[in-house]
């Protein structure tokens, strides 16, 4: 099992987990969703976590970033060692979260480039950002995921296709340089091609990042097919009920979710 973290032991510098997820249970609108889950990721390692629909990844998602639509009613996540159960969504994404939208929501009136000017003032902590120097990370990055960075004038996904949004927020993980980023099901809805733009663009993230953790949400074995897991979590009903390697996602799929379903039980 995982070792807890000593929040208050000086001798630990660096954490050894940068995610520790401890007995979470959280609720919305009175109904509990996640009823218990454990988990933590290290530094530059890609976990996978995959469970049917309505298992509750993304309520785990929303709760650790912090969406007050989901109330914590018991449990801790630490971050970096310190507990953030309690922060505000800008108070974690100013400590290097970043959260990749299953739905990536439409916002007309703001350009793409002013979203991640603001969004990058945060992160760095600075309260104005030169729109020359976005524009220059923005021309290194739209080349380095293959996207046309007219794109980026354009209103923040609306109109987008979504192989479009998805590889939006593999821009935004880019350019907000996190230290743990949560994916939410970015490989739904995307065809073969659009799958492996995005994969290829996590890999170009994480060449730049090696320290980078990866938390994949997902309920598809098949993005596991362009990015090789370290950690694969199975969920079922708002728990993680099994942890293993690779070969946890292959049993998945050879068996499904049921198999493991009736384990439990
Ligand atoms: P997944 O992402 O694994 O498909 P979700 O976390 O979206 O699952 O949902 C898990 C369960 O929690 C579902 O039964 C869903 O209806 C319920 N749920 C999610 N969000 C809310 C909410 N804001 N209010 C009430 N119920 C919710
Ligand atoms: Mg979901």
């Amino acid at each position: 099992m995982n070792k807890p973290i000593l929040v208050e032991d000086p001798e630990i510098d660096t954490p050894a987990h940068l995610l520790e997820i401890n007995d979470l249970h959280v609720e919305a609108d009175g109904v509990p969703i996640l009823n218990g889950l454990s988990l933590s990721v290290e530094q530059g390692k890609v976990h996978v976590l995959m469970g049917p629909n309505g298992s509750g990844k993304s309520t785990l998602a929303n709760t650790l970033l912090g969406n007050p639509a989901y109330q914590v009613t018991q449990g801790h996540i630490l971050f970096k060692g310190e507990d953030i159960t309690g922060l505000d969504t800008p108070a974690r994404g100013a400590r290097g979260l970043f959260l990749g939208f299953q739905h990536p929501e439409e916002i007309p009136g703001v350009s793409v480039l002013n979203f991640l000017r603001q969004s990058m003032a945060i992160r760095k902590g600075i309260s104005d950002l030169s729109v020359l120097e976005v524009r220059m990370s923005l021309i290194e990055w739209t080349r380095r995921l293959g996207m046309d960075d007219r794109f980026t004038q354009r209103y923040l996904n609306e109109g987008f296709s979504g192989g479009e949004k998805k590889r939006n927020e593999i821009l935004q993980m880019a350019l907000m340089e996190p230290d743990l980023a949560v994916l939410d099901e970015t490989d739904s809805g995307l065809d073969i091609d659009a799958l492996r733009v995005v994969a290829n663009g996590i890999h170009e993230v994480r060449n730049d990042r090696p320290q980078l953790g990866i938390l994949l949400i997902t309920h598809y074995q098949r993005i596991l097919n362009h990015l090789s897991p370290d950690v694969v979590h199975i969920l079922l009903d708002g728990r993680v009920v099994q942890t293993g390697g690779p070969d946890l996602a292959k049993q998945l799929e050879a068996d499904g979710f049921d198999a493991f379903r009736a384990q439990v039980a």
